[in-house]
């Protein structure tokens, strides 16, 4: 992989992409970078078909798409998660575990066997891009970015984050490219960076000018962001949990629901993928420092949840294939 932190040619934004469905702009994200005459449209899947879910830490890729990726793997896709931080300052979040100061003075090389786990548990192949995780920062926002500790992922210039990620596109060749919105579905300094540099290696893989030193063009065919916290969703498991004479965890949860019109009309895309719900939940234990079994996330069971809500969402944000909308897989167009 790219050294991080190696520098060599920039390409600075000129021409902005053309085929974009629902890009939209954010005043948490950095301004991302255009650039001009990619390659044309890579080969369709002749030689099988290949995913790419970029996401900030481990413990992402187990609770957001998960299941569709399970689903994905299971139907012979080839998928590689990209983990752009060790998640060196997350917090130990299970209470079973956080008063073991051995836990969190070496927590990078146990979120680092964790992810090993979960890897295997989602049958995945899974990439580090060796950056820094940049902690938690209440209400942040791009322009508090120098708030941030010295060398961690926000604070990397786009361009040269972004560096490591086109190596991989290069290498990989995904069909499929997966990330945040641009507010990083929440906002954490490192989703909001994840998201920026996803979409700006999604556009410079395949122009031929832009990191020349990082392998051959690939132009990866559609984009996409999760979209896995939303109202309609948690209605629904509210619904579903009442249905089966269950309390539910989300009665105060939606009490308090503000809807932003932002969030409105974004999913494009629906996964079916309940089956896939319990490989999901097995890696999202396998980061045990990151998650409470009791706590609310495994709070509706299994047969509620694929009663109630059997698929993960999503938005397209770039596609390169003319593919009509709403969809119910992300190679919808491709196979
Ligand atoms: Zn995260």
């Amino acid at each position: 992989m790219a050294k991080v932190g190696a520098r060599g040619q920039r390409n600075p934004p000129q021409v902005a992409g053309d085929e974009r469905v629902g890009a939209r702009s954010s005043h948490l994200s950095i301004v991302r970078l255009s650039y001009p005459v990619p390659v044309p449209p890579s080969p369709h899947a002749e030689d099988g078909l290949r995913l790419m879910a970029v996401h900030a830490h481990p413990d992402d890729e187990s609770s957001k798409g998960a299941a569709s990726t399970a689903r994905y793997v299971a139907e012979g896709v080839s998928v590689l998660v990209v983990t752009c931080t060790g998640g060196e300052r997350g917090d130990v979040l299970n209470p079973k575990l956080s008063d073991n100061p051995d836990i969190a003075a070496n927590l990078a090389e146990i979120r680092s066997k964790e992810m090993d786990l979960a890897r295997e548990i989602l049958g995945v192949q899974q990439e580090w891009l060796g950056f820094v995780d940049s902690g938690y920062l209440e209400d942040y926002r791009v322009e508090h970015r120098d708030q941030l500790p010295d060398g961690c992922f926000a604070r990397v210039p786009v361009e040269e984050a972004t560096r490591p990620l086109v190596s991989l596109i290069r290498a990989f060749r995904p069909h499929v490219v997966t990330t945040y919105d641009e507010n990083g579905g929440y906002p954490h300094p490192d989703h909001i960076m994840c998201h920026d540099v996803s979409v700006a290696a999604f556009d410079a893989a395949s122009v031929p000018s832009a990191y020349p030193d990082q392998g051959e063009p690939w132009r990866p065919l559609k984009l996409y962001y999760h979209h896995g916290f939303h109202k309609e969703r948690f209605e629904a498991l509210h619904t579903g949990m009442l249905d089966a004479g269950l309390e539910s965890p989300f009665s105060k949860w939606l009490e308090e629901w503000v809807d932003r019109p932002e969030d409105q009309g974004r999913i494009t895309t629906r996964v079916p993928c309940g089956d896939f719900f319990p490989v999901r939940d097995d890696a999202l234990r396998a980061h045990a420092t990151q998650i409470d079994d009791e706590g609310w996330w495994f709070g509706v069971p299994l047969e509620v949840q694929q009663q109630a809500w059997p698929t993960e969402e999503y938005e397209r944000a770039r596609c390169v294939l003319d593919v009509p909308l709403p969809e119910d897989d992300l190679f919808a167009g491709i196979r």
